[in-house]
């Protein structure tokens, strides 16, 4: 993954409870970036911007594409739980 200006801009990390850079959310999940990343750090400058820069395009796809599949899972369980309790 290519690097960024703001690799060593530093943040409070929700999930950790701990300061971490950029560079560490961009990596967060392996390759691709950690899924709260955008909500994080949209405050401080365009992430979207560069995401789309530093990841390749099939990144990129599985990184949007990530959350409404699990969205979607997510419901599938849902409607089976309710005809299991039924
Ligand atoms: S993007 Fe992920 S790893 Fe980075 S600060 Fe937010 S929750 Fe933590």
């Amino acid at each position: 993954m290519m690097e960024t200006e703001h690799d060593d801009k530093m943040i409070r990390c929700p999930k950790l409870g701990d300061e971490m850079t950029f560079s560490y959310c961009l990596r967060e999940s392996g390759e691709l970036p950690c899924a709260r990343i955008i909500t994080c750090w949209q405050a401080f400058f365009d992430v979207t911007k560069e995401l789309k820069c530093v990841l390749t395009p099939e990144q990129w796809d599985r990184f949007t594409g990530a959350k409404p599949k699990e969205k979607v899972l997510s419901l599938i369980e849902l409607i089976e739980k309710a005809k299991a309790n039924k």
